[in-house]
């Protein structure tokens, strides 16, 4: 019996994993705050890629003229992958070698990867699909509090609050046993609200379901600030010891009078005054985003509009309320905080900080000049791939680019473009067709490390299994190459050696875990960073005293409404929003191929007005067309959407090519969640 975490979300539920024979059963820990017994179908059935026969279990080398696939050894492989980048960097210098990690990395191969970019290729060209999950919320919840954790407090606090406010957030489809909080809130009485544009599973659950037009959560923001500023809501002592910069913000909503909100979102006037007076009717009000409110050009100005209601009505720091994220990936957390990101070195420390340049280089045991400098978001990283002057090869670890960037046409074109492209991975997925270099890796269950959920909580992810014949670690294939191209500083391939090193990497940075060890984390079920020495407790919640700026103040920032950058017009007349559906996990390159786990493809979901309106009917194929591609699938009519709005969901090869490659200017997020369509039959 082995206890670890399942492989997919950011909630990391506790299980235990059993071998029965030959097979291996999960069992649920019930002594897992997060979880408490409970899992979705995705926990229930993670064991399932195990046994799959599309288990990649040797390195494969392509040949571009015939495109057939070659099996070769380990080494012949590292030495293909290793020999070709060093003569890219020869030809072309450093920056000619990027590399693409992934959220679902563990902590050590997420610091590891970010070392083997900054040393052993000298390249500043990395970056993660994280990018395109919890960006915006990193970037306000830096800008606000000095920081960037998603739940200032442990998941279960949300079980005392009086008032939860999800905004953007379908967590009893994306996150099943996390509901059990919000149940027992309103078994206390609590008020649970819900915005999204889709009247989802959660918001069949809420008390109220606002129903905006995609991509205005932020003048619904500026309204509610503007009607409890005009109620006299706002905490002012609160604001006056604990924040500055609100004078702008509260010229900035005052703007948004009712009837101008109602406009721009569709939210009627009255109900906007049931929930500003809601937010004001108990000290304990917690707001929380997540992707729905997130993945816009806007996404990070939208976060800050309801990081500044949350500061207006003196939320963060109080006990049982504040502002959350609720992260998206298994270790959206983590793989954001320890080198993976294209501006970041470990510990959340920043890439252009002298100070911190020299410490990471201390610990790497190189000289801090010789560290590159900040590199390209995601999708500007991807969009650089062999133009002129740009990356020549990419190396991918944990991540399906083919399917989860956005304008996915434009993507393939870049990757077609590069000299070498190498992917690692458990499966044959859509991005690793596509490569020259496939290196078979381990999953999950046959390895060790740590992954933060989504409360900042350092958990361990343990080995149950042995790897199959074939199959090599991350940790061991970084090291193969640092080793061949004679790389300083050393390449362990023993996950808790990694990890001991991150920790040193880490102290004194702000995502700190140098307290943090592997046998603190089996005693004591996951610790809270930041956690500096192994005497100090962990913090669970964060903001009591004070937040992370200098001045220990939080930071307004005033923010105004600019809108999707593709409105629709007449010949795109509709919203397109993309999103997840239970049974299914990002890119779906695990889930699709576990076959217990209903694998219906990709739908399309529309109201009966547009249904009639465009003569679809439920089941039989519509198109979606965008100003980058079409996807053709089946129409799903149902009165859950907004009449103005479809929903695709995207874990399948087909709905990115219909989304929008428009970036949010602080984040680097893409707008994911509207863009311009047209629906035919
Ligand atoms: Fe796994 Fe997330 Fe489902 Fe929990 S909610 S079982 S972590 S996919």
């Amino acid at each position: 019996m082995t206890d670890t975490h399942c492989p997919y979300c950011s909630l990391q539920c506790g299980m235990t994993l059993v071998r029965e024979g030959r097979t291996l059963a999960v069992q649920a820990r019930e002594d897992f705050p997060v979880n408490e017994g409970a899992l979705c179908r995705k926990g229930w059935t993670a064991t399932g890629l195990r046994s799959s026969r599309e288990r990649l279990t040797t390195p494969l080398v392509r040949d571009r003229a015939t495109d057939a696939w070659t099996a070769v050894s380990w080494d012949e492989a590292l030495d293909v992958v290793a020999g070709r980048l060093a003569v890219i960097r020869d030809e072309h210098g450093a920056d000619a070698n990027a590399v693409f990690g992934g959220g679902g990395l563990t902590n050590e191969k997420a610091y590891q990867l970010g070392k083997l970019a900054r040393v052993a290729l000298g390249t500043r060209m990395i970056d993660y699909n994280g990018r395109w999950c919890m960006s915006s919320a990193a970037s306000a919840g830096n800008q606000a509090f000095g920081v960037d954790r998603g739940l200032p407090f442990p998941l279960a606090d949300v079980e005392q609050a009086d008032v939860v406010v999800l905004v953007g957030s379908n967590i009893a489809e994306t996150m099943p046993p996390a509901v059990r909080h919000l149940d027992r809130a309103r078994e206390r009485g609590a008020h649970v609200v819900v915005v999204d544009p889709r009247r989802t599973l959660t918001a069949d659950r809420a008390d109220m379901h606002v129903q905006p037009v995609p991509g205005t959560d932020l003048p619904l923001a500026l309204g509610l600030l503007h009607l409890v500023d005009a109620a006299g809501g706002v905490d002012e002592k609160y604001v006056a010891t604990r924040t500055s910069g609100f004078d702008d913000v509260r010229s900035a909503a005052a703007a948004w009078w009712p009837e101008r909100v109602e406009r721009v979102t569709g939210i009627a006037v009255a109900q906007l005054r049931e929930l500003a007076t809601l937010l004001m009717s108990s000290p304990r009000v917690m707001v929380m985003t997540a992707r729905g409110a997130e993945q816009h050009a806007d996404g990070t100005a939208t976060v800050l509009a309801w990081v500044n209601l949350s500061l207006a009505l003196g939320l963060p720091g109080r006990p049982f309320a504040g502002y959350g994220c609720l992260t998206g990936q298994g270790n959206g957390q983590g793989g954001r905080e320890h080198g993976q990101k294209a501006d970041q070195l470990p510990g959340y420390r920043m890439i252009d900080d002298p100070a911190a340049r020299a410490h990471v280089a201390g610990v790497w045991g190189v000289e801090a000049d010789s560290l590159p400098g900040k590199g390209l978001s995601a999708y500007e990283l991807l969009m650089s791939l062999g133009t002129d002057g740009g990356p020549r090869s990419l190396l991918v670890l944990g991540s399906n680019i083919a399917v989860s960037a956005p304008h996915t046409a434009r993507v393939a074109e870049r990757l077609a473009a590069l000299d070498l492209l190498v992917v690692a991975d458990i499966v044959m997925s859509e991005t690793a067709a596509l490569a020259d270099v496939v290196l078979p890796v381990t999953q999950w269950a046959e390895e060790t490390g740590t992954m933060t959920n989504l409360e900042g909580r350092v958990i361990l992810r343990q080995q149950a299994v042995t790897p199959p014949d074939g199959v090599r670690s991350d940790l061991e294939l970084m090291a193969g190459i640092a080793e061949r191209l004679g790389a300083a500083s050393t390449w362990s391939t023993d996950p808790e050696e990694v990890f001991d090193e991150l920790r040193r990497a880490s102290a004194g940075g702000r995502a700190d875990y140098a307290g943090i060890g592997y046998a603190r984390i089996r005693a004591e079920d996951g610790v809270f960073w930041p956690c500096p020495d192994a005497d100090h407790p962990g913090t669970p919640r964060l903001f009591e005293e004070s937040f992370f700026h200098a001045d220990g103040l939080a930071r307004f920032v005033a923010v105004d409404h600019t809108g999707p950058v593709e409105p629709v017009d007449g010949e795109f007349p509709v919203h397109l929003t993309t999103g997840r559906v239970l049974a299914q996990y990002q890119s779906g390159a695990q889930t699709r191929r576990i076959k217990d786990l209903p694998d219906t493809g990709p739908f399309v979901e529309l109201h009966p007005f547009l249904a009639l309106r465009v003569g679809a009917h439920d089941g039989d194929p519509v198109s979606v067309r965008t100003r980058r591609g079409v996807l053709r699938a089946p129409a799903r009519v149902v009165e859950t959407i907004r009449p103005d709005t479809v929903f695709v969901p995207f874990h399948w090869v087909g709905a990115n090519r219909l989304t929008s490659d428009a970036l949010d200017p602080s984040s680097g997020m893409p707008e994911f969640k509207v863009c311009a369509a047209e629906v035919t039959t």
